[in-house]
């Protein structure tokens, strides 16, 4: 049989997947399984969550012909606008679903982990809109890092609490978010802002973002030949290739940060890198020792800044339906900088390392390449200018 690349009744991609939870966690996970299915397909959900995706965060995103762009790489190039989205990228497609369904399961209470600090952004804002309680879990060292998003979720009303165990960074705020869970299993939903952790996130997750691989496919009049997408967990990058996993002449490509250099010690790059493991509870690739330790990563970027990758693109890229390259720090500046004096457009960090994956490529006259455009980069701009060439 032809793999569709989706989940199957399990909740494994191939190898790839599966929930290796706590006991005390089995509850939790084990009521969103049973239900997600259902409530994401009722025709009342969809028209909830369209009306709100429409009306709250500007969809569909544009997708633009990016002229200049274009005429500098001898090819056609389009930009899929997620930076239009409201609060700046693609991340709000997944916290607004995640909230509904919640509504739907009765909590009243929203939790959730964040490193960068745009995923805790989207949640405090959707939670906002909600009227839900939020209760977002930070390292200390990021809050500190993070300063503008923090200030931006107190401003929506979020309670943010530091977490100053380990290494005071993303790892810790997931585990103390994952204690509240088990903590208070009734009341709450933990909202996990890309494709990882226990089945089934990574497939809910994904169905939420595919919203941006639907709006491509109306928006052109043929199929692009190429869609490039950044992968931190692997979320925008999921979105934008979903509706053309099947449509195997459709070259997708996720562009992962390679940090100081993909040979380096400090790098983001986990499928080049990486090896098979346990991670957030969930069977994936993962940078770690030969003895099973996490290696802290690196990438100029915050929000590519993570030691595994959603089991999904293990997956694809174990099939090889998916190519994967990376992207250096100093690449990822350039192309930010580039973009934004062709075509006026401030591009996340993020963002910038698809971008850049243009110069390794060899593009014909005729092709037609998606880049999408996971963020604007008015949360970069301190890097954007420091690091200036
Ligand atoms: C969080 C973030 C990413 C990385 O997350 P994915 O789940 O890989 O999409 C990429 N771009 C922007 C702008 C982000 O905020």
């Amino acid at each position: 049989m032809r793999d569709n690349y989706q989940v199957n009744d399990s909740g494994f991609y191939g190898d790839f997947g599966g929930a290796f939870v706590p006991e005390m966690l089995y509850h939790n996970i084990q009521e969103l399984k049973d239900n997600y299915s259902r409530i994401i397909c009722d025709a009342t959900f969809q028209r909830e969550l369209s009306n709100l995706l429409q009306q709250y965060v500007g969809r569909p995103t544009p997708l633009y012909f990016a002229g200049r762009l274009s005429h500098y790489y001898k090819t056609n190039i389009y930009l899929k606008r997620e930076d239009l989205c409201h609060t700046g990228a693609h991340k709000i497609n997944n916290a607004l679903g995640q909230i509904l369904l919640a509504k739907r399961l009765n909590k009243s209470r929203i939790i959730a982990e964040t490193g960068a600090g745009q995923h805790g952004v989207a949640t405090a804002t959707a939670c906002a809109l909600m009227n839900m309680t939020c209760c977002i879990y930070m390292g200390e060292k990021d809050i500190q890092r993070q300063a503008p998003n923090v200030a931006r979720m107190k401003l929506l009303g979020a309670h943010i609490v530091s977490v100053s165990s380990g290494s005071k960074t993303l790892k810790d705020a997931t585990n103390e978010a994952i204690r509240d869970w088990i903590n208070n299993p009734t009341d709450t939903h933990y909202i996990i802002g890309s494709v990882v952790g226990p089945h089934p996130y990574p497939d809910m997750v994904a169905k939420f973002q595919s919203i941006i691989s639907l709006e491509i496919k109306k928006q052109l009049n043929r199929p692009p030949t190429h869609i490039i997408a950044c992968v931190g967990g692997g979320s925008n990058a999921i979105g934008a290739f979903y509706h053309f996993l099947q449509d195997e002449e459709v070259m997708l490509i996720g562009v992962e940060a390679s940090g100081e250099g993909v040979s380096s010690n400090k790098t983001a790059a986990t499928l080049a890198r990486g090896t098979q493991g346990v991670l957030h509870a969930c069977m994936t690739k993962v940078l770690q020792t030969a003895d099973g330790q996490v290696i802290e990563p690196h990438s100029i970027s915050a929000g590519l800044d993570y030691p595994g990758i959603g089991p999904q693109h293990a997956h694809l890229h174990q099939l090889k339906r998916v190519d994967y390259g990376h992207i250096t720090d100093k690449e990822a500046l350039e192309a930010a900088h580039f973009l934004s004096r062709k075509e006026g457009i401030i591009p996340a960090l993020e963002s910038a390392h698809a971008l850049a994956y243009l110069n390794k490529m060899k593009l014909q006259r005729t092709d037609r390449v998606v880049v999408n455009l996971s963020g604007r980069g008015d949360k970069d701009l301190d890097t954007l200018t420091k690091e200036n060439k």
